[in-house]
């Protein structure tokens, strides 16, 4: 059972990695990536966790902006950790993302939500990645709405009037990065309509060209249609198809293994990074 998409505490997921690893083993799972957004930081926790049975796949995902302003995410698997330009990046993303939360919190306030930084950095655990589903943790806590999912239906989801967007690298850009570092690159739930806005089928064809190798196509957020459109592209320009749970902890619904990858896709996928990185014990 090979699961390549999972959040942790490093981001806005709710397990720690250790705990993550250990749900991972006790469940049959045995390729697992970790894919926290805009950070790498949770690695080394995973790997001092991992025990025998489980293959570690490590990764990040990354949050990219369009030129046209679609935000949309790019899963880099098995780069190597230590390079210079893609930490940076990651960093210079996690530090946009301070400024976009406070604009986020003066728009609500501005609409009578009371919330402050303070309440966010309250929920948020330490050094993670911070992100709306932080802001939707400081909502419920001010007992403004019930849930996460309650807080993005109306105030935080991506066509909400209180959406901000933050600096980010481009989906090619992302691509070239993850590939220089030598990993290999997968676009997340690109077709994720109930989100927000979506990529064009022509946009696949210059992140192809930058060396993007494979897309997610089985992912909640995307329906059966959604998926086969997405199998045709990635049949059209001979791209990996993968499939993944997505999973938060208790932040989402998404059942770690829900949605799978094929054991071929996986192999293929692995082959194309430049070193053999998955983690073993
Ligand atoms: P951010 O990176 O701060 O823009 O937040 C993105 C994260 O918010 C995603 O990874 C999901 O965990 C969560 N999210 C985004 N859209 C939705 C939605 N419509 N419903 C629930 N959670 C969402
Ligand atoms: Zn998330
Ligand atoms: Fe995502
Ligand atoms: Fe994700």
């Amino acid at each position: 059972m090979i699961d390549l998409h999972t959040h942790t505490t490093c981001s806005d997921g709710t397990d720690t990695p250790h705990y993550l690893i250990n749900k991972a083993l006790s469940e049959g799972i045995s390729v697992l990536a970790l894919t926290d957004h805009d950070t790498t930081s949770g690695w080394q926790a995973a790997i001092d966790a991992l025990r025998p049975g489980l293959d570690l796949v490590l990764g990040a995902e990354i949050s990219c902006l369009t030129n046209d302003g679609l935000s949309v995410h790019m899963l880099g698997l098995l780069f190597d950790g230590t390079n210079q330009p893609m930490q940076e990046a990651l960093e210079n993303t996690r530090d946009g993302r301070i400024p976009r939360m406070h604009k986020m919190i003066e728009l609500l306030r501005e609409a009578g939500y009371k919330i402050t930084f303070a309440d966010v950095e309250s929920v948020v655990p330490e050094g993670a990645t911070l992100g709306r589903p932080h802001l939707a943790d400081a909502l419920v806590k001010a007992g403004i709405v019930k849930s996460r999912d309650e807080a993005f239906l109306d105030l935080l989801n991506n066509n909400s009037p209180f959406y901000v967007s933050h600096l980010a690298p481009t989906p090619v850009e992302a691509i070239k990065l993850i590939r220089a570092a030598g990993g290999v690159a997968v676009i997340a739930h690109p077709f994720a309509t109930h989100r927000g806005e979506i990529l064009a089928s022509e946009d696949f064809l210059p992140m192809k060209e930058a060396g993007l190798n494979g897309i997610e196509v089985d992912h909640r957020d995307q329906t059966m249609q959604e998926r086969d459109q997405l199998r045709k592209i990635a049949a059209e320009l001979n791209l990996v198809m993968t499939g993944s749970s997505d999973y938060h902890g208790t932040g989402k619904l998404n059942a770690l293994g829900e949605n799978l990858t094929d054991p071929a896709q996986w192999a293929h996928l692995e082959s194309m990074a430049n070193e053999r990185r998955v983690v073993r014990k």
